[in-house]
């Protein structure tokens, strides 16, 4: 086990930070530095720069500021554990080993983690512990399992030849991921990346770098080898992000993130034709048929669009009403939404925290405001106050809006829904699938033939039919249009992060 205190020395020049983070005291600053080689280090220029903990507003931690030189420090790292080291060499079953020990730490140390997690994001603390959290750990337990199982193909054309397809692990991994499930969806990737025998580094948003941090610890414990898993920290466009995207010794990208940011990458890899995995935006359609289980339905559109702040890519954040119910539903959602509990994301009871930063809670509001000028709004859509100087926003529902509208087309990733009638099942898909993305789509109804054809038309990676937000790991995630290209989960995953390579063997007889 690493010595925590040792661990976190800051840099000689960042200024405000203390030298032993505690994440039971989160009013003193952490300090955050990259993890490269085995070891936490600072930037090589000794710049950093801050965090806040979104819903109070104050200076969370400082954090080492990558650079082009500590990626390619980290890179170099990463090469030669890949080239050099153990991790590519092992069998599948000692690295998977190391694997589900890193879930099992996650586990043990749940709590620390829902905490940093909360105070970086400012989503409720109920849904670190209980939701992302023992996701990433399951991620780790998931993958080691699932690639101990995987099996490669064996074609035998005659007693004299086989042909044998294996996969091989791609190389160095740059790993680039979001603010909004930051553990989450960074051990989507790392679970998958490792176990298939490859080297990463890994690249947290800027706004949530502390679960990415800790982690590193975590693996360095589990036992993973020194320059298996690096971590630097900083900016994304012409920082540490865009730095990893165009190293040539980077094998492959596996970015989640926007879609737009998703295309700055495909250009800056280019040169270096890079393997590139995009999960990228959504603009998820919800539908209500008239014959749904309503309460449900109901219900689960609310979480669909609030849960998370309405910072998730999944969101149900268009939803589609079938007009002959559709002043029932509306009544409904007014009544659940006002009743959402927005307050203090470490408080147990809340149920809708603060918004990841300003910048974003003022580009919602703009969102707001041409909703109001569109339509009606019917609920929430101010800021809370009375709950401090942090991002807090009363979650806004919406009628009268038209699906052609930018607040329908565009991803506003937060909490706000319009509402939209439609006459028959043909509306209902036509206004679905007019969207840019085409991530997700839920549909709800009791006539089986019914969900069978619609979900057959959307044109999105993932429909949920009567739920939402289900998840098997072995099925492929991700999304069509602008939301994304390749798949995730299971064996698109280790498919992803690895090589085929057929060996065709001759005998002699
Ligand atoms: P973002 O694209 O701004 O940033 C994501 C990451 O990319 C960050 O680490 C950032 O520093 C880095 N980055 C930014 N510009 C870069 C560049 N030019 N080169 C290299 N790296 C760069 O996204 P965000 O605001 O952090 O996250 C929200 C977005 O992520 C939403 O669009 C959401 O839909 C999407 N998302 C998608 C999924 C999915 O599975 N499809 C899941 C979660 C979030």
């Amino acid at each position: 086990m690493i010595d925590r205190e040792t661990l976190r020395q800051p840099a000689s020049n960042c200024t405000n930070q203390e030298k032993i983070m505690s994440i039971e005291t989160p009013t003193r600053t952490a300090h955050l530095d990259h993890f490269i080689d085995g070891q936490y280090s600072p930037s090589e220029s000794g710049q950093c720069f801050e965090t806040t903990n979104p819903a109070t507003g104050e200076v969370l931690a400082t954090v080492a500021l990558g650079s082009a030189e500590d990626v390619d420090r980290a890179v170099k790292a990463a090469r030669q554990a890949f080239d050099q080291g153990p991790w590519p060499r092992m069998s599948v079953r000692e690295r998977c080993q190391i694997l589900r020990r890193m879930g099992d730490l996650i586990l043990e140390r749940r709590e620390e983690l829902a905490r940093a997690e909360t105070l970086d994001t400012g989503k409720p603390i109920g849904e670190s512990l209980e939701g992302d959290i023992p996701r990433a750990a399951l991620n780790f337990h998931f993958f080691s399992e699932f690639a101990a199982s995987y099996h490669e193909e064996c074609y035998t054309v005659s007693a004299q030849e086989r042909h044998l397809a294996v996969r091989e692990p791609a190389g160095v991994a740059g790993l680039i991921t979001p603010w909004n499930l930051p553990l989450y969806l960074a051990t989507w990737k790392i679970a998958p990346c490792l176990a298939m025998g490859n080297t990463c580094v890994v690249k947290p948003a800027e706004w949530t770098p502390y679960t990415a941090f800790l982690l590193a610890e975590l693996a360095a414990a589990a036992g993973l080898p020194p320059g298996v898993l690096n971590v630097v920290q900083g900016m994304g466009a012409g920082g540490a992000g865009e730095a990893l995207t165009r190293h040539p010794g980077v094998d492959c990208i596996s970015f989640t993130g926007e879609t737009t940011t998703g295309k700055a990458i495909m250009g800056a890899a280019a040169p270096t034709l890079k393997k590139l995995s995009f999960e990228l935006g959504g603009k998820g359609a919800n539908i209500i048929f008239a014959d749904a289980r309503l309460e449900e339905a109901v219900a689960t559109a609310v979480r669909a669009a609030y849960r998370n702040q309405g910072e998730i890519c999944l969101a149900g954040s268009r939803l589609f009403v079938e007009e002959a119910v559709f002043e029932q539903v509306v009544s409904r959602l007014v009544e659940q939404v006002k009743s959402i509990r927005v307050g203090d994301p470490l408080d147990p009871r809340t149920q809708m925290g603060a918004i990841i930063s300003r910048e974003q809670m003022e580009k919602i509001e703009g969102y707001i405001e041409l909703g109001k000028k569109e339509g009606r709004l019917l609920a929430g859509g101010h800021r809370l106050p009375e709950l401090g100087a942090g991002n807090f926003i009363a979650p806004a529902l919406f009628t009268g809006i038209d699906n052609s509208s930018r607040f329908c087309q565009e991803e506003i990733f937060g909490p706000v829904l319009p509402v939209i009638p439609f006459r028959d099942e043909q509306e209902a898909v036509r206004l679905a699938n007019d969207t840019p993305y085409g991530l997700s789509a839920s549909l709800w109804s009791a006539d089986g033939d019914r969900c069978h054809r619609v979900s057959r038309q959307l044109k999105t990676g993932i429909v949920w039919v009567n739920c939402w937000f289900a998840r098997d790991l072995r099925t492929p995630f991700g999304g069509q249009k602008a939301s994304g290209i390749g798949r995730e989960g299971g064996r698109y995953s280790l498919e992803f992060f690895s090589e085929a390579k057929t060996i065709c063997y001759r005998y002699s007889s």
